[in-house]
């Protein structure tokens, strides 16, 4: 699916998210602190770009059991070309660039699945589940990704602030890791983890995700069909 993220349009097969890779984030889902990068994946129908809503489906809204949907905002990594089996040493020659991401997930359903054993996928992967933008920052324009403020305001209220360098997994070794199990292409996107703070978000809710040196999407929450 190709998708136009501010000037530049790009044909992800898949989004990589990670999970707990933040520590005080772990620590406010008591989860334990992983020993390799936990991930999951997301499908290309979630992504919208910067202004588009998030959609909250009726199905989640009307039933008391699935009714609390979340933000996690993310620093996501664009995929530059094919990486498989890579070195961690080599993880940011295939980086084409850095966006803002939001894992938008739906938390009751997410911990009742996984209390049956069943996997997150359901609750990680409605449509619009997945903003990102303004724009993919070109990796070299970065100097140095694990030291960015990363913020998530709703109707103007900061509920999430951190900065990237309290990432547990640091990118070269996430897409190191990745690499081993899954073929990245060109396109991809990896999300890095969202740090603590995490909490619902209601139709008619604004949302906005920063992350600094990248820059900040807006999405207003509406109650779908
Ligand atoms: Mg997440």
């Amino acid at each position: 699916m190709t998708i136009k993220i501010g000037n530049k349009s790009i044909d992800p097969t898949k989004i990589i998210c990670l999970g707990r890779n933040y520590i005080d984030h772990a620590k406010e889902m008591e989860a334990q602190i992983p020993k390799s990068p936990v991930f999951f994946v997301k499908t290309v129908n979630t992504l919208v770009t910067n202004g588009n809503p998030i959609i909250y489906p009726k199905l989640l809204y009307n039933d008391e059991n699935y009714n609390r949907v979340d933000h996690e905002v993310e620093l996501a990594c664009v995929i530059s070309k094919t990486c498989k089996n890579i070195q961690a040493e080599q993880g940011y020659e295939f980086v084409e660039g850095y966006s803002v991401f939001l894992d938008i997930t739906a938390r009751k359903m997410q911990i009742s699945d996984r209390n049956i054993n069943l996997p997150w996928y359901r609750s990680k992967n409605f449509d619009s589940f997945g903003p990102i933008g303004p724009k993919i920052v070109p990796f070299d324009a970065i100097i140095d990704p694990h030291n960015l403020n990363i913020q998530l305001k709703i109707n103007g209220e900061t509920r999430q602030q951190s900065n990237t360098k309290h990432m547990i997994f640091k990118i070269p070794d996430i897409l190191a890791y990745l690499s081993k199990f899954i073929t990245l292409v060109s396109g991809d996107i990896v999300a890095t983890g969202t740090p603590s703070g995490v909490g619902p978000i209601q139709p008619g809710d604004t949302i906005e995700a920063s992350i600094t040196q990248i820059g900040t999407i807006t999405h207003k929450v509406i109650l779908g069909e």
